[in-house]
C-alpha cells in the first residue's frame, strides 16, 4: 500500500510506527491488565499532535488529511486497540464540533481538544440499546430561551472515565438534539465499567445526567439536527478510525502468525511447513491486502468528498473488523496453547478483535446499510 502514499504521508507513517514501537508496544499488555493507560502515553501523544490530527492549525491541530489519519490509526491499532479508541473518540467529538459547532463552541473547545488537554467522549448508546438511534430515551426538556434540562444515561462510553467534555445525543420531544456537556456540570456522574473482554484500557464508563442544565450556547447545530447532521459526522470519523485500527490488528496477526510458523519446531517440521497453517496464513494475508485497499479507498474518498465516501467507509469497517476477527482466531490457532496465554500478544488481539465488530455500529447494522446502498444503486430492485 505504501506505493499509493505521497512523500509526506510516508514520512508520517514512519513517525507513527516509531512512536508506537517506543511508547505503545512495550506497555500495551500492562495497560490491558491494569484496565488503565498507566504512564505518560497520553501526554506524549498530545505532545506529538496525535490528538489534534485533522483539526486545522488555527485551532491548534495538525491539519492532516484523512489518509494520514488512517495511517495513524493503523499504526496504533497494530499494538493497542484500546489506545486507538482514544484517537477515535477524540476525532469524533472534534470533527463534529468543527463541522457543526458555533464559532464560540469551536474557540472554546477545539484548542484544548487538539492539544489533548481535554479528552472528549461521544455519548450515543443507552442501557436500552445502541443500534437504534431513533429510539434514544435521553430527554432534553425545554428550560426556556433555547436552554434545556438534560436527563438520561449513556453507557459503554469510551474514555468516559477521563473525559472532560461529553457530546450527548437525545430527544427534545420528537426532535433529536446533540449538545456539549462539560464534565464538571452539576448533575453529571460517571461509573467506570471494568471486566471487558477486550478494549480493557479504553476507560469505558456509564454517564448519568440528572437535571443537567444545558444553556442554548451548548446545543450543537440546532434541535432536529442531531441524527441527520451531527452524529453522521462523528460516525464517519469513528468508523474510519475503527476500520484502520482493525487493519492494524489484522497486520499484527499476520506478522505474529508468520513469525511463529517460521520459528516453532515440531519434530522434523516447522509449524509453517503444514499445509493447514499455510492456508490460514494465505487467507489472513489476502484479507490484509484487501483491507489495506478498502481503508485507503475510504480515506481517499473522504478526503476528496466523494459521494461514495459513506458507503466506502462502511465497507472498509465491515470488512476489516470481520477480517481481524478471523485472523485473530487463526493466529491463536497457529500459536497453539501458548497463544491462549496472556504472555502472547495474539491472546489480546483475539479478545480485542471481537469488539471491533460491535463499536461504531455492529456488523449486522453495517450489513443493513451496505445492502441498502447496493440495492439503491439498482433502483429496479429497491423497495
Ligand atoms: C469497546 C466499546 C466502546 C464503545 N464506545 C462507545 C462510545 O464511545 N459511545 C457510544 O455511544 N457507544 C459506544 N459503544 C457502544 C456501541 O456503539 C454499541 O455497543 C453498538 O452500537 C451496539 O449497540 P448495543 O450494544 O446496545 O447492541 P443492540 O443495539 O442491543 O444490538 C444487539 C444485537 O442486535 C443486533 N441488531 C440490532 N438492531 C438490528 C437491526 N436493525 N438489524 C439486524 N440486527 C440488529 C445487533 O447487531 C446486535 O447483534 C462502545 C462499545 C464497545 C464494545
Amino acid at each position: 500500500m505504501d506505493s499509493f502514499l505521497n512523500d509526506a504521508q510516508r514520512a508520517r507513517q514512519r513517525d507513527f510506527r516509531e512512536f508506537v514501537a517506543r511508547h505503545v508496544a512495550p506497555f500495551a499488555a500492562e495497560w490491558d491488565r491494569a484496565e488503565n493507560l498507566t504512564g505518560d502515553v497520553v501526554a506524549r501523544m498530545s505532545e506529538a499532535g496525535y490528538l489534534g490530527n485533522m483539526l486545522p492549525e488555527k485551532f491548534g491541530g495538525q491539519g492532516w488529511d484523512m489518509v494520514t489519519f488512517g495511517l495513524l490509526n493503523e499504526a496504533f491499532g497494530r499494538e493497542s486497540a484500546a489506545l486507538t479508541d482514544l484517537i477515535t473518540v477524540q476525532a469524533m467529538v472534534s470533527m463534529a464540533l468543527l463541522k457543526w459547532g458555533t464559532d464560540n463552541q469551536k474557540s472554546r473547545w477545539l484548542p484544548p481538544l487538539a492539544r489533548g488537554e481535554i479528552i472528549g467522549a461521544f455519548g450515543l448508546t443507552e442501557p436500552t440499546g445502541g443500534s437504534d438511534l431513533q429510539a434514544l430515551r435521553t430527554q432534553f426538556t425545554d428550560a426556556g430561551g433555547g436552554a434545556f434540562r438534560l436527563n438520561g444515561q449513556k453507557t459503554w462510553i469510551s474514555y468516559a472515565q477521563t473525559a472532560g467534555v461529553f457530546v450527548v445525543v437525545g430527544h427534545a420531544g420528537a426532535l433529536p438534539v446533540a449538545c456539549i456537556v462539560p464534565r464538571e456540570s452539576a448533575g453529571v456522574s460517571v461509573e467506570p465499567i471494568t471486566g471487558m473482554v477486550g478494549y480493557r484500557a479504553a476507560g469505558l464508563g456509564t454517564a448519568t445526567f440528572t437535571d443537567v442544565e444545558v444553556p442554548a450556547a451548548n446545543v450543537i447545530g440546532k434541535p432536529g439536527f442531531a441524527l441527520s447532521h451531527v452524529v453522521p459526522i462523528g460516525m464517519q470519523f469513528g468508523r474510519l478510525s475503527t476500520a484502520c485500527s482493525a487493519l492494524g490488528l489484522l497486520r499484527a496477526c499476520v506478522e505474529e502468525s508468520v513469525s511463529r510458523a517460521a520459528t516453532r519446531r515440531l519434530g522434523n517440521a516447522w509449524v509453517g511447513d503444514f499445509g493447514t497453517t499455510r492456508a490460514m496464513i494465505a487467507r489472513m494475508g489476502t484479507d490484509l491486502r484487501a483491507a489495506e485497499l478498502l481503508c485507503l479507498a475510504a480515506c481517499r474518498a473522504t478526503d476528496e468528498r466523494e459521494p461514495e465516501a459513506f458507503t466506502k467507509t462502511l465497507t472498509a469497517k465491515y470488512f476489516a473488523s470481520r477480517a481481524a476477527v478471523r485472523a485473530a482466531d487463526d493466529a491463536v490457532q497457529i500459536w497453539g496453547a501458548a497463544g491462549c496465554h496472556e504472555s502472547a500478544p495474539v491472546s489480546r488481539y483475539h479478545r480485542d478483535a471481537k469488539l471491533l465488530e460491535i463499536i461504531e455500529g455492529t456488523s449486522q447494522i453495517h450489513e443493513e446499510l451496505i445492502s441498502r446502498a447496493f440495492l439503491e444503486a439498482e433502483p429496479k430492485h429497491a423497495r
